[in-house]
């Protein structure tokens, strides 16, 4: 199976993949934790350009063609052999991260990404299940300042940009054909991680 997990910033995305690759360990269930934008080293490579800070703006087509490119480096060199190799695949950020990220935080439209949705994945390559850790994003931002307070005026642009984000998660989230598992993330550290265990055991059956 192919899983990927999604959420906006500090809903303990890495902790539920770590707790999903020990629960498939233990089953003894083959399997691969890899991520996005990356997972080889020339993806690797795209994504040090996307996200080291730099003088020079991107733009946001350039920025979702990069994606894109990783991607398709990715799914050749990685996912796919993996999965035709039998093994699941945990991938941390996928396609549904460009609709969020390119599409909702940085307000390109979603027709573009569809196409190269099409274009790099084919008509069937897609998340058997998109783990959801949904949150606040002002909970979620706060974790990672580690502090609570008042965001500043910078703050607010982000909480804006991240707002934007999960909206595109949740109307993703509407549509069954996605396939999304959501989970409360805005709960205990010890209860996502049960929600987590729960939704792996009933993709296992
Ligand atoms: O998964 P993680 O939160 O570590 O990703 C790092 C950052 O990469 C995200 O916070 C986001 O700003 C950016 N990103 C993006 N578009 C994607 C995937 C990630 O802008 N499709």
């Amino acid at each position: 199976l192919f899983i990927t997990f999604e959420g906006t910033e500090g809903v303990g995305k890495s902790t539920a993949i770590r707790g999903a690759s020990d629960w498939l360990t233990q089953k003894g269930v083959a399997h691969r934790v890899t991520r996005e934008p990356g997972g080889t080293p020339m993806a690797e490579e795209i994504r040090e350009l996307l996200l080291r800070s730099r003088e020079e703006p991107v733009d946001r087509t350039c920025e979702l063609l990069l994606m894109f490119a990783a991607r398709a480096q990715h799914l050749a060199r990685v996912i796919r052999p993996a999965l035709e190799a039998g093994e699941w695949v945990l991938c941390d950020r996928f396609t549904d991260a460009t609709y969020a990220y390119q599409g909702g935080g940085r307000e390109l439209d979603s027709a573009p990404v569809a196409q190269l949705e099409s274009l790099v994945q084919g008509e069937t390559l897609r998340p058997d299940a998109v783990l959801w850790l949904d949150a606040p994003v002002e909970t979620g931002m706060a974790r990672v300042a580690g502090r609570g307070g008042e965001p500043d005026r910078f703050e607010h642009e982000r909480v804006r940009f991240f707002e934007r984000v999960r909206q595109v998660y949740e109307a993703r989230a509407g549509n069954p054909a996605n396939r999304y598992r959501r989970i409360d993330a805005e709960v205990t550290a010890d209860e996502v991680a049960d929600a987590v265990r729960r939704t792996m055991e009933e993709l296992h059956r």
